[in-house]
């Protein structure tokens, strides 16, 4: 087993229990990638069971804080059958659920989607790549489930000096699935959609949005970035008779399309727009349009901190805008999904978004991913969907 000494004081994050030791806190050592690894402080002491990554600036990511515990297919067993147990403590009403979600369950770098009787898997770190094969079988034993699909395609490998993997890990079949989400049925292909194929994380924010639709008698609504249609539903299912969704997307909004005839609304009621977002939101202020509920929920604009300004800017854009097209006493439901740009920033962006809108808003709720994706108290980095639900004063 070989050792990585960290520097001076650079042990107080492993004990606080946080994953994460970066390249410039290692003083010695190094291993191959993935391989696991004793961390100790400048003096010796243990401090944890890690991955090793000898490209990533995150060099090392803990597997155990506990000295006695052994690396292996056990290790991950127990981790995988706590994260499932988590998500039944959690009764998700729903057969689409995501069963590992990185470093909140204590697997660091690795992202499991449940959809129905399919698993999705992401393996986004030297340590999970390297243990692929163990995992996946822990998986298929821990759920019985015999179909496991991988899209480790994420950019972030990259850092970790990965290329990417996708295809059937387990079992084989037809990629595209079927789940329940509230009472909506939906389709995804596990091979094709994006991230793992679906956003989960939005499941509860798309079940409150129906429900405000219907609240506020809602008519016209406008889903930015609509992706396959998830919020498009929600407000079909909450009475809404003019729905557009946006997207660049085209096969995104074929699916959003077919969404809504799956679901037995009117097509009529819904139109797909192919289209960028900003310049849409622009056209339809100048046409005078105005929308009683409004999403906004782009993809990551600031992938670390240090893209936070420009990232702050095209979000406060977006909500200017998304602020004037409200009519008065309308929804507006605005998200970030940036890990770079925390809560308190995200509201400050939208207040200032407000104050050039000459528009101003009751928060009526702040809004965050599912409970499927946890965040720790150990590790609030993991926290990166925040959202406002808005009515315009
Ligand atoms: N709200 C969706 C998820 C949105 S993900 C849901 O509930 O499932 C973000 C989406 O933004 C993606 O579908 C992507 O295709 C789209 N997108 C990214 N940039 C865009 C742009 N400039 N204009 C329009 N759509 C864009």
């Amino acid at each position: 087993m070989k050792t990585i000494k960290l520097r001076e004081g650079k042990e107080r994050s492993l004990l606080r229990r946080h994953p994460w030791v970066f390249q410039g806190s290692v003083a010695k050592g190094g291993a191959d990638a993935g391989e696991t690894v004793r961390v100790e402080s400048a003096s010796g002491e243990f401090l944890a069971w890690a991955a090793f990554s000898p490209s990533s600036s995150i060099r090392v990511r803990a597997w155990s804080f506990d000295e006695a515990e052994r690396i292996d297919a056990e290790f991950f067993a127990r981790r995988i059958a706590a994260a499932i147990r988590l998500r039944e403590r959690l009764a998700i009403q729903s057969n689409g659920v995501r069963l590992v979600h990185g470093e909140a369950d204590g697997l660091p770098g690795l992202i499991v989607d449940r959809y129905a009787d399919t698993l999705v898997a992401q393996f986004l770190s030297a340590g999970t790549d390297k243990w692929k094969a163990v995992i996946a079988d822990a998986l298929l034993a821990a759920t019985g489930l015999t179909r496991l699909y991988e899209r480790s395609d994420s950019g972030v490998r990259q850092l970790e000096g990965l290329g990417p993997a996708t295809g059937w890990l387990r079992g084989d079949g037809p990629t595209t699935v079927e789940l329940t989400e509230s009472s909506w049925r939906l389709k995804l292909d596990v091979a094709e959609g994006h991230k793992t194929g679906y956003y989960l994380d939005q499941r509860d924010n798309r079940a409150d949005f129906a429900r405000w639709v219907r609240q506020l008698g809602a008519q016209r609504v406008l889903n930015c970035y609509s992706y396959t249609g998830g919020f498009s539903v929600a407000a079909l299912a909450g009475g809404a008779t003019e729905v557009i969704s946006v997207d660049s997307s085209g096969p995104a909004l074929a699916r959003a399309s077919e969404h809504v005839l799956l679901n037995g609304f009117d097509p009529a009621h819904h139109t797909a727009l192919d289209a960028d977002v900003n310049a849409t939101l622009r056209q339809l202020l100048k046409d005078g349009k105005q929308f009683d509920a409004i999403v906004l929920d782009p993809p990551k604009f600031a992938p670390s901190a240090a893209h936070a300004d420009r990232a702050s800017r095209a979000y406060k854009d977006i909500n200017r805008l998304g602020l004037k097209l409200l009519a008065p006493g309308g929804l507006l439901t605005t998200y970030s999904c940036s890990g770079g740009i925390g809560a308190e920033l995200f509201q400050k962006i939208v207040a200032g978004a407000g104050m050039d809108a000459g528009v101003d808003a009751y928060i009526v709720k702040r809004l965050e991913a599912s409970p499927d994706h946890p965040t720790t108290i150990c590790f609030p980095e993991g926290e990166y969907l925040k959202g406002l639900a808005l009515l315009r004063a």
